[in-house]
């Protein structure tokens, strides 16, 4: 059983190289086995930040990550290591993580070589399987990684990552950076892995219209919280928090999708200096006085679905 639960806790933003880590204010995220989460907010609502502590890549200032059960912050480092290589993550843009003098079959067949995943001897054929896998031609892998385009760099990205037998996939806006067409490809491909290597994926974006497809269960996040989770189909035919419905009503049809940031009106305001009270106070056009003073707490509206609303309350 792959579970992930705890309640983690980063209080404080601090710069790692360029980014930010942003504010995770005692979210409570658990992730069952073959589930695929989606995992929705805008830009700088602390999504990364999660995604990067279910990961094993960023430890939480407080709080605990359970993996299988167990307190994986208590393992010793090697052990983490173990744990953690059962996690990869995908990111937006495959290049900048991708050694450019590098060889495609080196890229994909280092990790598991050096993890022990593979022999000398099964390596070529090992690595044409995993380029095979992610839709890529194994007749190119001495090619670098500047000969492909973008969508053919996102497929080495997944064959690297698939490469050492992860149980748990985090997409971090892993096709934010593709056309469409090529996002649909993309988005297909994660489906297809996901039966056929019996995947779990926690699918970070910035776009409800993108998770809209593969989730299971929706998480909605706004500076630092979770404001809203509940199965996907939950989500787009009722959705509870103010929040989420102004996502949604600025989701247009897959088709004729562009990317837009910032789609709810009115600025972000800073994630390490939020509102009082509820974070989305300044936003909603449901505002009560009470907002501005009380924190809302999630709290069960519907089967599997919780809100963080004081609409509830009032109901
Ligand atoms: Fe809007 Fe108040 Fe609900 Fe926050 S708690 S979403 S401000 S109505
Ligand atoms: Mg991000």
């Amino acid at each position: 059983k792959l579970d992930f639960a705890g309640r983690i806790a980063q209080r404080l933003g601090a710069p790692v190289r360029e980014e930010t880590v942003h504010a995770v204010d005692n979210v409570d995220l658990t992730i069952r086995k073959g589930e695929v989460v989606g995992l929705v907010g805008e830009s700088g609502c602390g999504k990364s930040t999660l995604g990067r502590m279910v990961a094993g890549i960023l430890p939480p200032s407080d709080g605990t990550i359970l993996r299988d059960g167990i307190d994986v912050l208590s393992l010793s480092a090697a052990e983490a290591r173990e744990i953690n290589l059962r996690t990869q993550m995908i990111f937006q843009d495959p290049y900048a993580s991708l050694n450019p003098r590098m060889r495609v079959a080196d890229i994909v067949g280092e990790a598991p070589l050096v993890h022990g995943l593979v022999t000398r001897a099964g390596y070529d054929a090992y690595v044409d399987e995993q380029m095979r896998r992610a839709g890529l031609d194994p007749a190119f892998k001495r090619r670098y990684p500047h000969q492909f385009s973008g969508g053919q760099r996102q497929r080495i990205g997944i064959a690297r990552a698939l490469a050492v037998k992860p149980d748990f996939i985090v997409c971090d806006e892993a096709v934010a950076a593709l056309d469409v067409s090529i996002q649909a490809q993309i988005l297909n491909l994660f489906m297809r892995l996901r039966t056929e290597l019996d995947l779990t994926y926690l699918f970070i974006s910035h776009d409800l219209g993108v998770v809209e497809h593969l989730s299971d269960r929706v998480v909605i996040m706004y500076l630092g919280r979770v404001v809203e989770e509940a199965p996907a189909e939950t989500v787009f035919a009722r959705p509870n928090h103010p929040y989420t419905q102004s996502l949604l009503a600025s989701v247009p049809r897959i088709e004729s999708r562009k990317r837009a940031f910032s789609v709810v009106k009115g600025e972000i305001p800073s994630p390490l200096n939020p509102p009082s009270g509820c974070h989305f106070h300044p936003r909603c056009p449901h505002a009560m006085e009470r907002c501005k003073l009380e924190k809302p707490v999630l709290k069960e509206v519907a089967p599997g679905q919780r809100s963080a609303c004081h609409l509830n309350d009032a109901a």
